[in-house]
């Protein structure tokens, strides 16, 4: 397979970290292809605006979709969000690394998302969700957070972690087509001993084995 994984953590010795090089090296080891996206060392610019673009649509009003759809047509987009496009397009299946932060992605994330998801290359009027430009492709979050297991049931302090996830894994993945598998969580990933944490890279490299046997999961409807 052809693997995208994009990772935002800031510090590479951060629990993220091991969980990037454990997924690099398990999946480089098994045969498959793997491109990297670490959003804090490339130092992405996650703040859209003209900078996405060579080409202007419209120079005195900006309408991000509209200039993305121009620059779609043209080869417009600048390097740093063509580059990231032209990832999603050769990746059978993309891997998000992050820490929960604030119920959601990191904002170099979602600002990349912002800028690299953009319509007429990767959505458009009626290629969303089953029909979105990337379907056939598959993605899987993997995710750490602060809180507990407990605060992440449905009748927990935080709410059900799927519908925590479910603005990225529906809002954002399915959106533009992605079939999403089961997320892996880890809960506390601060707060539990370092056996845990080592059992879980395990566990982790035990799935990435397996994971062209997946079935998705979706993200379930709001
Ligand atoms: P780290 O603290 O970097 O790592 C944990 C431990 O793992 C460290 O001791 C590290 O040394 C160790 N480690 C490193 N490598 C290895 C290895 N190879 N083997 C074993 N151990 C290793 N939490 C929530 O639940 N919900 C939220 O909404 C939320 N919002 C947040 C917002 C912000 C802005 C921030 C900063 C935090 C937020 N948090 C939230 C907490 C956050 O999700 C956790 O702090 C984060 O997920 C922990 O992961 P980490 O990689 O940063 O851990």
């Amino acid at each position: 397979m052809k693997i995208l994984l994009v990772y935002a953590h800031p510090e590479a010795d951060s629990f993220n970290g091991a969980l990037r090089d454990i997924t690099v090296k398990t999946l480089t080891e098994l045969g498959h292809e793997v491109k990297v996206s670490d959003l804090y060392a490339m130092q992405f610019d996650p703040v859209s605006s003209r900078r996405n673009f060579t080409t202007v649509k419209n120079p005195d009003f900006l309408k991000l979709q509209f200039e993305e759809m121009h620059a779609t047509e043209h080869e417009g987009f600048a390097p740093d969000v063509a580059s990231e496009i032209a990832k999603l397009k050769w990746a059978d299946l993309m891997i998000w690394q992050f820490p929960l932060w604030w119920f959601s992605v990191p904002a170099i994330l979602k600002g990349w998302v912002d800028r690299v998801f953009a319509m007429g290359s990767v959505y458009g009027y009626g290629h969303m969700y089953e029909d979105g430009m990337l379907r056939g492709k598959r993605a899987l979050l993997s995710v750490t957070t602060g809180a507990g297991a407990d605060a992440y049931k449905p009748d927990g302090s935080n709410g059900d972690i799927n519908a925590v996830l479910r603005p990225i894994q529906r809002g954002m993945l399915e959106f533009v087509g992605f079939e999403v598998l089961r997320p892996q969580i880890y809960y506390s990933a601060s707060k539990v001993d370092q056996t845990q944490r080592q059992a879980w890279l395990q566990e982790w490299a035990t799935r990435l084995a397996d994971l062209e046997a997946e079935t998705p999961v979706g993200a379930g409807r709001y």
